[in-house]
């Protein structure tokens, strides 16, 4: 991910903590400093927060390992201010396996807690007694342990994008299509969003803001699976186009520039004497112009790491493909033959005609 620093990789996959990191830091920081709290409470703060990250990145984790007991594999995790984003290659469509993989990032926190839970025994003065805004040696672990709760908790809301999200369509799978189970899971979500944000107004801006997100999740799940199930049963050859513009490396940015004026094509695909070369977008033609890469060849512009399609694989899957490697163009083959072109446009067009089919 871009503007992120590596931590290193565990168990083979890169964690990455996102710049913006320093801000939230930063910020606590800031807002102890006004308050007058001395640089002993100060660390206490900070290391809270990097202890909690750390559990975050061990929930990710959980997700991750869960993911790979079914062969999925996972790209990076990225710790945002906001928490963390394991990037998974697909999400499991199987009810079972999409179940264990959105309950092991909570279970991860549960068993965080239960572990500090035994280490401090608590008592109900002691929980009654702590103060977050407060931390030291005497209640750190007791803060984590609650904060532990508190995250698998709020993961497990019901609402997608949440986990809980995808718990609850995993056991609406077991009884429904998965697109209807989608369709379900994304109202009921919406409705708890709702809640949110209707209960936020009154109380706490917070969960307003928690609301429209969950809200904005739960439409671009439900459309996503909607979408998926007008592709199911259709192969890369039905909505792939065989006529499609090519470009030698050789020839020139402006050369390329010309042809996205001259056609309607946004994507071209970069051909020369040994096969597909690379693509190139209409982005990446725009970047190249403006560093002043006109003469330059295509060659210096292009993406060399693009999806290889087969033009009898499904069509459903393939779409999936490019959209969690987010490539918006892809050549497609037939065995080791180009045989035509993929782009997202040309996918949103074949989607329209099936819903307007559908109707
Ligand atoms: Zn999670």
């Amino acid at each position: 991910m871009k503007n992120s620093l590596s931590l290193g990789r565990v168990a083979g996959i890169q964690i990455f903590v996102h710049w913006t990191f320093l801000i939230l830091i930063g910020w606590i920081v800031y807002i102890n400093l006004k308050q007058g709290m001395s640089a002993i409470d100060i660390l206490w703060s900070v290391l809270f927060i990097l202890t909690l990250f750390a559990c975050v990145t061990f929930h990710e984790l959980g997700h991750a390992l869960a993911a790979k007991r079914y062969h999925i594999i996972t790209r990076n995790i990225t710790l945002l201010p906001i928490g963390g984003l394991a990037q998974l290659e697909s999400i499991p469509e199987k009810p079972k396996e999409e179940l264990v993989v959105a309950f092991a990032g909570p279970l991860v926190n549960i068993i965080i807690a239960a572990v500090l839970f035994v280490i401090i025994q608590p008592n109900p003065e002691m929980i009654q007694s702590m103060d977050l805004s407060k931390l030291s040696h005497h209640n750190f672990l007791l803060s984590l342990m609650v904060v532990n709760i508190w995250l698998a908790v709020f993961n497990l809301i019901p609402a997608f994008p949440m986990d809980g999200g995808r718990v609850f369509r995993a056991l609406l799978s077991f009884k429904f299509e998965r697109h209807v189970a989608t369709r379900i899971a994304a109202s009921v979500g919406q409705l708890v969003a709702i809640a949110f944000i209707f209960i936020g107004f009154f109380y706490n801006p917070f969960l307003v803001f928690i609301g429209i997100f969950i809200f904005l999740g739960a439409q671009a799940e439900a459309q996503f699976a909607e979408a998926k199930s007008l592709l199911k049963g259709f192969t890369v050859a039905d909505a792939m186009m065989r006529e499609f513009p090519t470009l030698k490396p050789t020839d020139t940015i402006d050369h390329s520039s010309d042809l996205l004026l001259a056609s309607q094509n946004r994507n071209f695909i970069v051909v020369d004497e040994s096969g597909v070369a690379g693509t190139l977008s209409r982005d990446e033609i725009i970047k190249a112009l403006r560093e002043g890469k006109g003469s330059h060849p295509v060659s210096d512009a292009m993406s060399r790491e693009f999806l290889k399609l087969e033009s009898s694989h499904s069509l459903e899957e393939t779409w999936t493909k490019m959209q969690t490697t987010r490539k918006t163009a892809a050549p497609v083959f037939s065995g080791t033959e180009l045989v035509g072109m993929m782009d997202t446009e040309n996918v949103a067009e074949f989607l329209m005609i099936s819903e307007a089919r559908k109707k």
